[in-house]
């Protein structure tokens, strides 16, 4: 009999798009002649206000490509569709909040039915940019320099926001980064190259997060590593991006020819095993199972190498990092959909 697997996208973020598209891209490697009879997929779309809806409207949203408009006022949260029920394994492609983050985790972990991915913990801890990078300090995973805050502190009247940024200019220095701490494609983080900037910049990621990182800027390529397994991972071939605008931000990653992707990234063979060993380490420290994508940034006047992030449900559409890097490490496509079923399998049956 075949499995049923049940394909969970959308979801209450803003990579809600990204995510429609992922959930497009695994249909279709699950509908390959080698998959056809192992797996039955059945869509789950998680609407921009938390709704689960499948069947013909879930299908349709994968179709057009379009989340689903017009939405009713107040869905009721605590209904799934009672297709749910009936599914063996689910393959949760939500990235970003409410579903990169644990919460989603947490809710098939509940339901006692295994699930493509990381955990609860892999998952929370990858999502939170200080959380993360503190895993990775406690690992001696190299890294930028970073400082902390609050909401509180940015929006405190007394003299605690001053002492912040004097902290911040002393320490790390111009340009530096502020992000808020749980947010991807690049929403909310600014480059910074003076004290205005630098208070403009957080007081506006505060309005996107109350946890808040800054971080000490470095010229350096951008390096990604694709990891595939649970307690014996393994690490794909590098990918390089490469672009011609200030950094990786928002309208760089999604305009389409603003970036180009270098399969395998040109360096050293060297420098190249260095990554894929911290690409593990990483993934291992996060206690992450499943895939995992790492990113490096790789400064080549020095040879210094430093980890930026770790994300648990990366971009999965037919031109994302991910699987690209998995083709070209020899795992197609409709294998690697294959190979991510059997890890959550594995995982579910032999659990913490
Ligand atoms: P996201 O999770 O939204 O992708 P990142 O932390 O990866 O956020 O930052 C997005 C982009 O910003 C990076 O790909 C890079 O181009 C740039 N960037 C972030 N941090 C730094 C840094 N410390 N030094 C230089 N560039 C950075
Ligand atoms: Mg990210
Ligand atoms: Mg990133």
């Amino acid at each position: 009999t075949k499995l049923r697997v049940g394909l969970l996208f959308g979801g209450r973020s803003g990579e809600h798009e990204v995510s429609i598209k992922s959930a497009k891209a695994i249909l279709g490697a699950f509908k390959a002649e080698e998959n056809t009879s192992k797996y039955d997929v059945i869509p789950f779309y998680i609407r921009k206000d938390g709704a689960w809806q499948t069947g013909e409207i879930s299908q349709q949203v994968i179709d057009s490509g379009q989340p689903l408009q017009n939405l009713a006022t107040s869905p009721n949260l605590w209904q799934l569709p009672p297709e749910a029920a009936e599914i063996d394994v689910w393959f949760p492609i939500l990235h970003g909040p409410n579903g990169e983050d644990g919460t989603i985790q947490g809710l098939l972990t509940l339901m006692q039915v295994p699930y493509v991915g990381s955990g609860v913990l892999g998952s929370a801890a990858g999502m939170d940019k200080i959380a993360m990078k503190d895993v990775f300090a406690q690992a001696g995973i190299p890294q930028v320099k970073y400082i902390t805050m609050t909401r509180s502190q940015i929006r405190s009247s007394s003299s605690v926001f001053p002492k912040f940024c004097d902290n911040i200019e002393a320490n790390l220095g111009y340009p530096c980064f502020v992000k808020p701490a749980n947010l991807g494609s690049s929403v909310g983080i600014a480059k910074v190259r003076d004290r205005k900037e630098l208070e403009t910049a957080l007081d506006n990621a505060a309005s996107y997060d109350r946890r808040i990182i800054i971080e000490a800027g470095v010229v350096a390529r951008e390096v990604e590593c694709a990891v595939l397994g649970n307690d014996s991972p393994k690490a794909s071939i590098l990918g390089e991006i490469t672009f011609s605008s200030d950094f990786y931000d928002y309208e760089t990653k999604y305009t389409e020819g603003a970036s180009k992707i270098l399969i395998p990234a040109p360096l050293p063979e060297n420098i190249v095993s260095q990554i894929q060993e911290l690409a593990l380490q990483a993934f291992i420290a996060i206690d992450a199972s499943g895939l995992s994508r790492v990113d490096f940034f790789y400064v080549e006047t020095t040879g210094e190498i430093f980890i930026n992030e770790i994300n648990t449900l990366p971009g999965f559409t037919a031109t994302s990092m991910y699987p690209q890097m998995w083709a070209n490490t020899g795992i197609p496509f409709p294998q690697l959909v294959d190979q991510l079923i059997q890890f959550a399998l594995e995982r579910h049956s032999s659990p913490d």
